[in-house]
């Protein structure tokens, strides 16, 4: 088959062409059996692509690894048991002992975890954590150690920005590396890769897996890391996803880019009406023209995704919680980037540790909510929020 057909139909087709079945058979084993002493041993020479054992390679994420590398544009994919196994061997490629690291402030928790306390503590790795909103912020953190530049753009705490081809200047000037957590985007809406990021890392188990129902991570990049990190970071840390959760993966890949039309569709109608809302102070979502980084948002991404912040016209913490517990349709959990519609508030881990009036100073506030806009009728989920929202008093 020629093969330069659009994204869309790769996602369906690329990788399964000799198949008989319309969908291909799960190749659910650990091991691979070989005919004799000869064809085991040359199995050996290409451990990376010939399946031996199934936590170096399975024939079915191999097909799902082929179309996330076309998604995304990269030369090689690679699937994890998680994100934080993505993000983790990622990290472990890039440093050693004793290295410095910038990375921006408002990275997803456990990845800031990693890197401030395992990592320090098991090999000395520092961090100096930085706003990422202006590129000087990473030149004037640099170290003769620095090694690593760690990118969440946007992130999905605060959705700022990090100007992407401006860091990968530096980064390639000073022979550093860099990683973006490209998960609210996707690769679909933002290509890091074109940005000269050597690494991008996903939580697979947001939209590209897109049904909440399973646990995944992706690491992007070239040929060259991607078959480094293959025996040391995957195969010896072990993070190796199942065949089961590729297959699933492969049936959410053949609707990614219709869900994502309908995310990116809906969340713009939720954001534009919680704005003009008397009882919503302000909307965080890189999509609005209000956002501080609007610009910079239009010029490094083609499209925005169901995750945004806002807050609430109160600083009551009872009331935010009646407006929370007032939704329906948006169901109260972590996570995102599912079909269905959750909402979370920062209060709620936040007030387990501190007083409300304390919340300033880090940078949060009791009213605010976070939503992920899934694929229910967006008239649906504005009256489900406007309902919710009545039980504030202006
Ligand atoms: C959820 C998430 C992760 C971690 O992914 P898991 O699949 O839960 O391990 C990393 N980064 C971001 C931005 C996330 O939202």
């Amino acid at each position: 088959m020629p093969r330069d057909f659009h994204l869309e139909t790769d996602l369906m087709h690329l990788g399964e062409e000799d198949c008989g079945p319309a969908v291909p058979p799960m190749h659910l084993t650990s091991t691979f059996t070989f005919d004799g002493w000869d064809d085991i041993d040359a199995a050996f020479e290409d451990r990376i692509d010939i399946p031996i054992y199934s936590r170096q390679s399975n024939p079915t994420t191999a097909i799902v690894e082929q179309k996330l590398a076309r998604l995304a544009g990269a030369e090689r994919a690679t699937l994890y048991a998680s994100g934080m196994g993505a993000i983790a061997a990622a990290i472990l490629h890039c440093v050693n002992e004793g290295d410095h690291v910038v990375a921006v402030k408002n990275i997803y928790g456990p990845a800031s975890n990693l890197l401030t306390g395992f990592l320090h503590q098991k090999m000395g790795l520092e961090t100096t954590f930085v706003s990422g909103e202006d590129p000087a912020e990473f030149e004037d953190a640099t170290r003769d150690t620095t090694r690593l530049y760690y990118l969440e753009s946007p992130s999905s705490a605060v959705f700022s920005l990090q100007d992407i081809p401006a860091v990968t200047t530096l980064a390639r000037s000073r022979d550093i590396r860099t990683i973006i957590d490209n998960t609210w985007a996707t690769p679909l809406y933002q290509r890091p890769l074109e940005m000269g990021v050597d690494l991008e890392v996903h939580s697979v188990s947001k939209y590209l897996a897109g049904h909440s129902d399973l646990i995944a991570g992706l690491v992007l990049g070239s040929d060259a890391d991607l078959r480094a990190m293959s025996p040391v970071e995957k195969e010896l840390l072990g993070a190796t996803v199942s065949p089961l959760t590729s297959w699933l993966l492969m049936r959410s890949l053949r609707t990614f880019t219709l869900r994502m039309q309908r995310h990116v569709e809906s969340a713009m109608i939720v954001a534009q009406y919680l704005e003009k809302h008397p009882n919503v102070r302000r909307v965080r979502y890189p999509g609005l023209e209000s956002h501080p980084q609007y610009d910079l948002a239009r010029r490094q991404m083609s499209g925005f995704t169901g995750l945004m912040s806002f807050e609430v016209g109160t600083d009551s913490l009872d009331e935010v919680k009646a407006f929370v517990d007032a939704l329906e349709l948006f169901k109260l959990g972590v996570s995102w980037g599912g079909h269905e519609s959750l909402v979370y508030a920062p209060a709620i881990s936040y007030a387990r540790e501190l007083p409300p009036e304390r919340f300033g100073e880090l940078g949060i506030s009791v009213a605010d909510i976070r939503i992920s806009v899934g694929l229910e009728h967006a008239e649906d989920l504005t009256n489900d929020l406007d309902r919710a929202l009545r039980q504030l008093t202006p």
